[in-house]
């Protein structure tokens, strides 16, 4: 075999190692292809055990002492050096319980270093009057190098899938004793920080598609600065980078080589990023739906393990997961919070909301208002037409309220046909302006051309209290003044004041 074709061995020899996984499988494959190739026989002995006596195997065939702890004549530093005995009398010293055993006539040893240990030789022999060719003793040396960034290679990624596991399993854990107190912000910048340290990178992003799946969000980063309101669009016209949108489109991981030339890339951004080599993983729920992805880089080129792949993956699945449970705690909880009807808060949590967004008001003179509301007559309706249109109303009601007020503005359900609006930095004016709005808007509503007229409530902070407590008293006062100045009313202002009627 001349040296050429050698290399070419050599070359395949590697790259089948390359996709082993398995210690034993990596040996065994090393020893049958070397006994195929060169006709010797491999042993494998490993020391770890015990430095007196090495666990031999015999890996280029089956042989019945395979696995046999065979003693060790001499100390260990010994063996360090690779080294060519021929006959008894030079094996002998080093290998004369397995000389007799394997019925050695050449050997060739080759140390096998792993991590700065030495705790495995990798020993070639031929037997009879057979010899060891020059060949086979420097593909030898060559197996037993490749042998240690193969074992050095499985051993880091195994610590890596423990170090995944690990975390994994503490993130799940948050979620599973914590979810009452659980902040989705904190979990998230977890994964930023530790996902790219468990697999040896360095930069993360996780990306997450707005409600109508049009752009996505890079909220969680651990070297972006949160840059507010940036969004990538979910559009190959208005957005150069197309590796998200693929992640998202086929559910596969993206890898990419070079982010400054790939045509799936926009060089502008990967230059911003300091990207050159990056995976873009998708962050798929229960459904298999995609909820976002994930951006994973090195800062340099990188050609990315299977592992490395594999691992993202998995991960991608298990934010999934997480933001999967988080929305169905949140779900969960907000049924607990919300008023079955209407779907707006009932009154147990509309109150918290209103006195914690009061408690934080205390120090300033910034102004903010309640609405106390109730329908006029509501009886009536319900005794002439029933319940369920009744219910219908109630439920026309809420959406109409809503509709009146901005999203930050807080609207609950305080019980039958009464309900309460916090309006959020709202002084008397703008609040009396809304309220009336809303009288105006509730008395357009027409179900089976049957409608009906509101009554208003108004408080305003500071000028009526700055306690909650004596805030909602002071609307629902007016709220009774409006009823009793003749219903389809807003009441402001100190119980004595005006009162204003439409
Ligand atoms: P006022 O103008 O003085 O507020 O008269 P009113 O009839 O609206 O007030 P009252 O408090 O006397 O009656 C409230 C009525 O609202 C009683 C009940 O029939 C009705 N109601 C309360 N909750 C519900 C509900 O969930 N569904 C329906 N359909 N009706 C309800
Ligand atoms: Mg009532
Ligand atoms: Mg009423």
């Amino acid at each position: 075999m001349n040296f050429q074709e050698l290399e070419r061995e050599f070359l395949r020899v590697s790259r089948v190692l390359n996709r082993q996984h398995d210690k034993d499988q990596g040996i065994d494959l090393v020893g049958r292809f070397i006994k195929s190739r060169f006709g010797a026989e491999v042993l494998f002995y490993d020391f770890k055990v015990d430095k007196n006596q090495a666990v031999v195997n015999k890996v280029s065939d089956k042989h019945e002492n395979s696995g046999t702890p065979i003693p060790i004549d001499r100390p260990l530093e010994d063996y360090h050096n690779p080294m060519f005995l021929k006959g008894e009398k030079e094996i002998d010293p080093y290998f004369g319980d397995s000389r007799e055993l394997f019925l050695m006539n050449e050997v060739y040893a080759i140390p096998v270093v792993s991590r700065g240990e030495f705790n495995n030789l990798l020993l070639l022999y031929v037997t009879g009057n057979k010899e060891l060719s020059l060949a086979v003793q420097a593909f030898g040396k060559f197996a037993a190098k490749e042998l240690t960034a193969f074992f050095s290679r499985i051993q880091n990624s195994n610590q890596t899938f423990e170090r995944v596991l690990f975390r994994m399993n503490y993130l799940e854990n948050i979620l599973l004793f914590q979810n009452r107190k659980f902040n989705i912000n904190q979990i998230m910048k977890e994964m930023v920080d530790n996902i790219p340290k468990a697999i040896g990178m360095k930069k993360c992003t996780i990306a997450l598609l707005d409600k109508k799946k049009e752009h996505l969000l890079p909220y969680y980063s651990n070297f972006l600065e949160p840059e507010i309101g940036i969004k990538y669009p979910i559009d190959r016209e208005q957005m150069d980078d197309h590796t998200g949108i693929l992640a998202l489109e086929t559910k596969e991981p993206v890898i990419v080589y070079d982010a400054r030339t790939d045509p799936r890339c926009d060089p502008e951004l990967a230059k911003k990023l300091n990207v050159y080599s990056n995976v873009t993983v998708p962050i798929l729920n229960i459904q298999g739906e995609a909820l976002g992805v994930m951006y994973v880089d090195n800062g340099q080129y990188e050609i990315f393990t299977t592992e490395q792949i594999r691992f993202l993956k998995i991960i991608g699945g298990h934010i999934g997961l997480i933001l999967s449970n988080i929305n169905y705690i949140d779900r969960l909880q907000s049924e607990v919070r919300t008023d079955g009807l209407t779907g707006l808060y009932n009154k147990e949590s509309f109150l918290t909301l209103f006195q914690e967004y009061c408690k934080s008001r205390q120090k300033s003179k910034a102004p903010f208002a309640l609405l106390m509301l109730d329908i006029d007559d509501f009886k009536k309706i319900n005794d002439s037409y029933g319940h369920i249109l009744g219910d219908r109303f109630i439920k026309k009601f809420s959406e109409v309220m809503e509709k009146s007020v901005r999203d930050e503005d807080i609207v609950g359900r305080y019980g039958g046909e009464e309900f309460m609006i916090l309006l959020k930095d709202t002084n008397q004016e703008t609040a009396y302006r809304i309220a009336e709005r809303i009288r105006k808007n509730i008395g357009k509503i027409r179900i089976r051309n049957i409608s009906t007229t509101i009554s208003i409530g108004l408080a305003v902070f500071p000028e009526d209290s700055k306690k909650s407590r004596k805030l909602l008293e002071a609307a629902d006062k007016n709220l009774y003044r409006a009823k009793k100045a003749g219903k389809n009313t807003v009441a402001a202002g100190p119980a004595e004041g005006h009162i204003d009627k439409f």
